[in-house]
């Protein structure tokens, strides 16, 4: 088994869901006592937050790749982002790293063409929602991206911000949630990328009706079809 560096802490809320995601399917793939073997490097995400907010992705990207490099000096084989947000860096940190970064819209990518659906709502951050690096990706994959309208879009992003990453879960916002995706299937999407490591702790399969993509329950399992031999 390889080791896995995650560069967590974005926020931490849900990267406590991969480590526990990477150990349970480890023990599901390897039986006995076998748990994933892995390092982690946890920002305090204030500090991240307030560069987000500034648009400095300059000093972002200089701070993820530190992290990166510290994984790797550490014995890191590969290198799992835990949140979607800052694979805006993914290529650079690749390639200041020499490691494989196990992409999260790739694998998101594969699983939503695997069960041949083409066109998907897109659930994330402003920053995921709007950028290119990440609709791109799925892109490659045959997919159709679609996004909720400026003011849903507000919304999902406060949500996340304001509750999910301080481990608030309200039932309003659980409900606003719902209205926008049953509202974008209406408008015709086949599927839901929950595109924000943090909203699966909010919405569940069994919440809609409509397929639903947990990007970090994806993303984990990707780095472990990397990780195990
Ligand atoms: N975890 C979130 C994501 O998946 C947002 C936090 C961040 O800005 O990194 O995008």
């Amino acid at each position: 088994m390889k080791t896995i560096g995650l560069i967590g802490g974005m926020s931490w809320e849900s990267s406590l869901e991969y480590y526990r995601i990477l150990n349970e399917e480890t023990k599901n793939r390897l039986g006995e006592t076998h748990s994933a073997k892995c390092l982690m490097y946890s920002f305090d995400f204030h500090e991240i937050e307030v560069l987000q907010r500034r648009g400095d992705w300059d000093k972002l990207t200089t701070l993820m790749v530190e992290s990166a490099l510290n994984l790797k000096h550490g014995g890191a084989e590969c290198l799992v982002i835990c949140t979607n947000t800052m694979h805006k860096m993914a290529s650079v940190i690749k390639t200041s790293t020499g490691l494989p970064v196990i992409h999260i819209a790739d694998e998101t990518g594969k699983v939503i063409s695997n069960q041949g659906l083409k066109k998907i709502a897109l659930l994330g951050t402003k920053f995921t929602m709007e950028g290119d690096f990440y609709i791109e990706k799925l892109k490659a994959y045959g997919i159709e991206v679609m996004i909720p309208d400026e003011p849903n879009k507000q919304i999902i992003h406060d949500i996340i911000y304001n509750e999910l990453i301080l481990g608030i879960i309200k039932n309003e916002s659980k409900q606003r949630y719902i209205e926008i995706i049953h509202q974008l299937k209406n408008e015709g999407a086949e599927g839901i990328i929950l595109g924000c490591t943090e909203i699966p702790l909010l919405i569940k399969e069994s919440d809609v009706k409509i397929p639903i993509f947990d990007t970090t329950f994806i993303h984990a399992k990707g780095a472990l079809d990397y990780a195990i031999d």
